[in-house]
């Protein structure tokens, strides 16, 4: 099963994409987690990465192409995957949908999550990251079991430079601009389905397992 998450910053696709994986066994695949692992480790592709996503803008299609293809082409891989994160912009479907052609392959489903505006905002400030697993929580909405401590992996949380007020109505602007179009792309191919994001968590996830079982 190959998905693609789609919605706006803090739509829940990373939450959503985490327990896709975990029931369907395939690869879950974040390019901000990605990005933010290079950033860590202090290599090229990170130190190019890092200006663009602390001002809320897009890295590159160039770097992050690329980056994606090579991904979904590893044996994990072979039998489906969830993307979070990417594509992002019409280039990037565009070359996705290339790449799977290339090998005669397609894209199963793009699950477009839905949160207004106002309830993003609301979310971020309460966004707590790991940046060991990449584990995700919510001050009110998912909180860890210990403050500020990741349950997986006993890390530190922290609030993500980019998560900021400031930063996430830039983000907001980019993916109005940039990303809502591949709603009318991935609704044009065939494969968009909705679900209603302002939910629960739990009753996102089994709004998509119905579309993804049914
Ligand atoms: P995205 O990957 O789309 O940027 P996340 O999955 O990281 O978004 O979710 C953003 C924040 O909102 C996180 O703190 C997460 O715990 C919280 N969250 C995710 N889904 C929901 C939901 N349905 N209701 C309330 N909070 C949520
Ligand atoms: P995310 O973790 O998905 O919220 O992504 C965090 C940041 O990483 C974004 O605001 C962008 O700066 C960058 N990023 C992640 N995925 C992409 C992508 N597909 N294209 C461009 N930039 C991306």
């Amino acid at each position: 099963m190959k998905i693609v998450m789609l919605g706006g910053p803090g739509a829940g696709k990373g939450t959503q994409a985490k327990q896709i994986a975990a029931k369907f066994n395939i690869p879950h695949i974040s390019t901000g987690d990605i990005f933010r692992a290079n950033i860590k480790n202090g290599t090229e592709l990170g130190k190019k990465a890092k200006g663009y996503m602390d001002q809320g803008l897009l890295v590159p299609d160039e770097l992050t192409c690329d980056l994606v293809v090579d991904r979904i082409a590893q044996d994990d891989a072979k039998d489906g995957y969830v993307l979070d994160g990417f594509p992002r912009t019409i280039p990037q479907a565009e070359a996705l949908t290339k790449a799977l052609n290339a090998r005669g392959e397609a894209l199963d489903y793009a699950i477009d999550i839905e949160v207004p505006d106002e309830n993003i905002v609301k979310r971020m400030g309460g966004r707590r990251a790991c940046l060991g697993c990449g584990a995700t929580y919510h001050l009110m909405f998912n909180p860890p079991k210990k403050d500020g401590i990741c349950d997986v992996c006993g890390k530190e949380l922290i609030l993500r430079d980019d998560d900021k007020p400031e930063t996430v109505q830039k983000r907001l602007n980019v993916y109005h601009d940039q990303t809502q179009p591949l709603i009318q792309y991935y609704s044009e191919a065939g494969i968009l389905k909705e679900v209603d994001g302002t939910k629960d968590i739990n009753e996102v996830f089994d709004a998509i397992v119905l579309i993804l079982e049914g």
